[in-house]
């Protein structure tokens, strides 16, 4: 049974028909990416997952349940952790207040305090930082907080919308890295990429969105072996 199962969902802002039809899966420990150009409705399908917007038609299930009609804060209890595009870090509280903010549904101090060295050991530069106000932080440092706050909730699931998008390239191999650090610790991971070559070479398996619509779906090798793939999405023709 896989952790997380769409079928064929569909959704509507107003008229525009983001998702077709839609379906999808990622088994318990895989890194599955999604790529697609602007407006394909890769945000959109992160959403329907996380619960922010609701389906049309179709279902999405997590381990087993059918959750398609969960609001998006149950989501999270279960497991469900997104960390968003444009990042939303609170510009008035520190590094280690915002990533508070990721588990203030816990209560088991002791594992909270593990979780804190956890995410600091994945991004040492959030400990130098932990008392600074997180408006001041850099772009890169600001989606390290993201990041680490969506980890603090213990997801199971980390949905992570272009965690690269805005940042040098330094720090895009870090970003990266950690992603797939993240995942070698036991938690499985959908990936909304703009930078295919990096999200395909780290991902298990990718799906392709064009118009709403999976085109296609395959192992991260073979999508960054296939012409079409190279010639739409990776700049090489
Ligand atoms: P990008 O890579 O540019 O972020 P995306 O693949 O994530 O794109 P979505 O954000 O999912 O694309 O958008 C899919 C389609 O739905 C687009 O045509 C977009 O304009 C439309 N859309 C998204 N959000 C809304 C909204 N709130 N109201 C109306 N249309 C929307």
């Amino acid at each position: 049974m896989a952790l997380l199962e769409l079928k064929d969902v569909s959704v509507r802002y107003g008229r525009i028909e983001a998702l077709r039809d839609v379906s999808l899966t990622v088994e318990e420990g895989e890194i599955v990416t999604l790529i697609g150009a602007n407006g394909a409705g890769k945000t959109t399908t992160m959403k329907a997952v996380s619960g922010l917007i609701p389906l049309a038609s179709g279902s999405v299930h997590f381990d087993g349940e059918d959750i398609s009609k969960l609001r998006a804060d149950l989501r999270v209890r279960r497991g469900i952790c997104q960390s968003p595009e444009g990042r939303g870090v609170f510009p008035g509280m520190t590094v280690r207040e915002n990533l508070e903010m990721g588990c203030y549904t816990r209560k088991d101090r002791q594992a909270i305090a593990a979780d804190f060295e956890r995410v600091f050991q994945l991004f040492p530069r959030l400990e130098e930082r932990a008392t600074q106000a997180g408006g001041t932080l850099s772009g890169g440092e600001q989606q390290m907080v993201a990041i680490g706050r969506a980890l603090m909730a213990r997801p199971r699931l980390l949905l992570l919308d272009e965690p690269s998008m805005g940042l040098a390239p330094q720090f895009i191999q870090q970003i990266f890295a950690i992603i797939t650090e993240i995942n070698k610790q036991g938690t499985t991971v959908l990936l909304v990429e703009q930078n295919a070559q990096q999200a395909l070479s780290r991902a298990d398996r990718g799906y392709v969105l064009e118009t709403g619509s999976v085109t296609k779906t395959s192992t991260g090798g073979d999508l960054l072996a296939d012409p079409a793939v190279k010639e739409a999405y990776l700049g090489m023709a």
